[in-house]
């Protein structure tokens, strides 16, 4: 699967690109991820790519041109366009069944936004899929694009050690299905053992224990709402 990120910052990326399932990933060629500067596409000689909003108020705007025209160019690129995703506070809420979606894509486009946010004519212009991770405000995209794609590459074949680790975790099985309780050693913390059930190696008990632990996490997570 291959993502695209378009950012002010690509300095943000490399520490994150360099780590954990995602090193691994891109290593076995399993993801690819290319980030680029959007000053690239600028047409200003000090490389702006804000300016002052129309009509006055606080903070600068991300330009349209440079947006608009580095995303055409890196669409091109390839002969699959992929999904194009502007992270916005105001876009769909990102959530398990997203994600899910999302992986089933070969390409995802991702644009990160900064300072009071982008012009509006790049979302007339491009018509992308608005994407927010939760209802706050990050001082930048950046974030919500490695959210974004450290949510998707667990769903990715092989990029996981273990194909079956995803298949339990929160919100896989149902919308609102939350795993239940892990534990690992030592048997024994300040007073606080494990449960014998994990200790007694009856498969079947431990799958009748996590499901009834799961059950009652997930009861707890409905009546919270
Ligand atoms: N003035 C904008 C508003 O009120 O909607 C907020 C702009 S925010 C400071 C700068 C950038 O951070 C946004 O353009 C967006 O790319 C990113 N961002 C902020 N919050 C986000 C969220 N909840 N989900 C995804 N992206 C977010």
């Amino acid at each position: 699967m291959r993502f695209d990120i378009l950012t002010l910052f690509p300095a943000i990326f490399p520490g994150y690109l360099g780590e954990s399932l995602l090193e691994k990933g891109i290593r076995r060629r399993l993801v690819e991820v290319h980030v680029h500067d959007l000053r690239n596409w600028s047409r200003d000689k000090h490389h702006k790519v804000d300016d002052r909003p129309f009509g006055g108020g606080p903070g600068m705007v991300l330009r349209v041109e440079p947006v608009v025209e580095g995303v055409e160019e890196i669409r091109g690129r390839t002969r699959d366009p992929g999904r194009l995703i502007l992270l916005t506070p105001q876009g769909k809420r990102f959530d398990q069944r997203y994600v899910r979606e999302l992986a089933t894509s070969n390409r995802l486009i991702l644009v990160c936004g900064r300072y009071e946010g982008f012009d509006q004519r790049i979302i007339d212009i491009l018509k992308p899929e608005e994407l927010s991770i939760g209802d706050f405000v990050l001082n930048g995209g950046e974030v919500a694009a490695m959210v974004v794609i450290d949510a998707v590459i667990r769903l990715i074949p092989g990029v996981l050690g273990d194909a079956t680790s995803s298949i339990d975790d929160s919100f896989s099985r149902e919308e609102d299905w939350i795993e239940f309780p892990q534990y690992t050693r030592p048997r024994t913390y300040r007073d606080h053992g494990v449960p014998d059930v994990l200790l007694n190696g009856n498969h079947e008990e431990i799958a009748e224990w996590r499901r009834a632990h799961a059950a009652r996490r997930t009861e707890r997570l409905r009546e919270a709402e």
